[in-house]
């Protein structure tokens, strides 16, 4: 392992960082032929990459695993021991890799070899006592890497393991794994046929289907009613625009690595853009500024794109194309502090809104580079952590780890399985006013620069979207879900009057289905379930006599009778009231 925060690891680390040289011993001991490149400790367990010439397959876990109980048996001490350049370069002469990271590295570092048993590795530590101290572990999955995660380079194997200081705690930890991939977004996105990717015509990017689109329809609606109630406009600016603007902007130069190449339009070269700041500030350039205005507040559903390396695409969490609710607030600096409070308060009620009340929140302050006044980062970040000391919120203090252009409040919903997601983020910039020269006329008549924040609060939609999926395991409560009402008649004679009932409920946007096929109920009740649909509405002779329905609950089971009106108003009444 040769990761540069090694001498930083945790008990926990150092432990998964020793599970993964002695599954490197196991797998040399069982493959002699393999190459070891790095090793280390990741955030829930630990790989080691190899190149070997025979493909690993999840069939080979056993046998490896095997081998790693006999080395841990033999409680065989891990030795550290300092070595000079030349004789490292000389021990690992057949290893490409390892005599690549033993050249890297400054000429003043003392280097170190760790070795248990026969098995040696070129490596920082630190190291448990001695092998037999793993107590649980296991081996998860084999998956291609590149050496250096560089797809120019040669491609490797990569064993992923994971290992905690107590068997109960790994059993936890794979019924969790076993938990997360039932409500995988990728899989039940295709299972209930809610999106796909553009695989062969586009990696990266996303197509919504009906069922998804009636879902995203749903949070922007929510969206923008919230956002107008809330003083915000909506804006709405191009996806592309002449590479100047970017350059303006200073994306061109520090953020090209996330854009693609330009286009010619009429000779002149165009930009994809990978942001929505620059356009807002173009409207808001469009004529001559006053305090009086302020705050302005705009928002805009800002569809984006940014290159990501196909490797790291997945599913919707990482995607190359993506809308972000994303927000600008002009203002004057004294204004900093109540927008941002207020900003807090309204990220939460829409995480809220969707499900999520359980938060982490995290102020980042000034880092070693940055660009704005020394005055004015203290300004801002003052406003900051007053807006989150009024609101009562716990937050942590993250210092040095603002962006380059101003300090920001970050917050991380908790989903039903404790995982944390970034989201919002509410963040100060002293940078692009200056850059483009953007001005107000205050009270004194002089012209002065305006604040601006900029702020997302779900992020991207669509990886939003696939928490959500994840988060309710496809099981969206009513206001979000796809279909929320589905009558089933029990026989041909009731199909018109289920058709019926279904006008009724649409009249008021219920999004109800019929389920008009010559089939058992039973067999349709459980198509149902497996769809996740909020509500089933049974209809027969009873019902159609009653002018009523047999509500069957997905979350409480068997309602009873209602008469359609009485549904109507249950269901409407639910989806208004949304997660509260
Ligand atoms: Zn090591
Ligand atoms: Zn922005």
């Amino acid at each position: 392992m040769t990761e540069k925060d090694n001498a930083k690891l945790t008990e926990l680390e150092t432990l998964r960082h020793s599970a993964a040289h002695i599954m490197a011993d196991a797998v040399l001991r069982l493959f002699p032929a393999a190459k070891l490149a790095i090793g280390p400790a990741v955030e829930d367990g630990f790989y080691y990459d190899f190149d070997c010439e025979r493909p690993f397959t999840e069939d080979d876990f056993k046998n490896i695993e095997e081998e790693m109980k006999t080395i841990i048996s033999e409680k065989q001490p891990f030795v550290r021991e300092e070595i000079s350049r030349s004789d490292a370069m000389g021990m690992f002469k057949d290893n490409p890799f390892k005599s690549e990271l033993i050249q890297e590295l400054p000429e003043d570092e003392t280097l170190t070899i760790y070795r248990h048993g026969d098995f040696v590795d070129f490596c920082r530590g630190p190291h448990i006592e001695h092998t037999g101290r793993l107590k649980a572990f296991k081996l998860l999955k084999v998956a291609g890497a590149y050496w250096r995660g560089n797809e120019n380079n040669q491609q490797l194997q990569r064993i992923y393991g994971t290992a905690f200081s107590d068997k109960k705690e790994l059993r936890k930890y794979l019924t969790l794994l076993e938990e997360a991939a039932k409500r995988d977004h990728r899989k039940l996105g295709k299972d209930l046929d809610l999106y796909s990717t553009l695989e062969n015509y586009g990696p990266g990017l996303v197509l919504w289907h009906p069922k998804g689109g009636r879902i995203r329809n749903a949070m922007e609606n929510f969206w923008r009613e919230s956002h107008i109630k809330h003083g915000y406009e909506i804006l709405f600016t191009p996806h592309i625009a002449r590479l100047d603007l970017w350059k303006t902007s200073g994306h061109w130069d520090f953020y090209r690595e996330n854009m693609y190449a330009p286009m010619k339009v009429d000779e002149v070269d165009y930009e994809l853009r990978p942001m929505n700041c620059p356009f807002h500030i173009l409207v808001y350039k469009s004529h001559l500024r006053s305090y009086r205005e302020f705050p302005l507040r705009w928002a805009e559903l800002g569809t984006v794109y940014r290159y990501e390396r196909s490797g790291v695409l997945h599913g919707l969490m990482r995607v190359r194309g993506f809308t972000q609710d994303d927000a600008h607030i002009f203002c004057r600096p004294d204004q900093i502090e109540d927008e941002v409070g207020s900003t807090l308060d309204f990220s939460l009620y829409i995480l809220k809104s969707f499900g999520f009340s359980d938060v982490d929140i995290y102020l980042s302050t000034k880092p070693e580079k940055y660009v704005g006044e020394d005055a004015s980062w203290e300004i801002a970040e003052s406003a900051l952590k007053n807006a989150l000391d009024k609101s009562k919120l716990e937050y942590k203090v993250d210092p040095g780890e603002g962006v380059f252009y101003g300090p920001k409040i970050d917050i991380k919903i908790k989903d039903s399985l404790g995982r944390a997601w970034q989201c919002s983020t509410i963040q100060v910039d002293f940078n692009l006013p200056e850059r483009y020269d953007m001005e107000f006329v205050g009270k004194d008549g002089a012209k002065h620069r305006p604040i601006m924040i900029h702020r997302a609060l779900m992020g991207s939609l669509e990886r939003f979207f696939g928490v959500l999926v994840e988060h309710y395991a496809g099981a969206f409560p009513t206001w979000l879900a796809p279909v929320q009402a589905t009558v089933l008649p029990v026989g041909e004679d009731f199909v018109d009057y289920a058709y019926e009932v279904a006008k009724q409920l649409k009249k008021d946007n219920v999004r109800v289905e019929v389920d008009d096929r010559n089939e058992k109920l039973g067999f349709k009740i459980r198509e149902a379930q497996m769809q996740k649909i909020p509500y089933m509405l049974v209809v027969g002779a009873k019902e159609v006599e009653a002018e009523s329905v047999a509500v069957r609950s997905r979350k409480e089971g068997d309602l009873g009778s209602m008469s359609i009106a009485d549904f109507d108003k249950k269901v409407v009444s639910e989806i208004l009231e949304r997660c509260n």
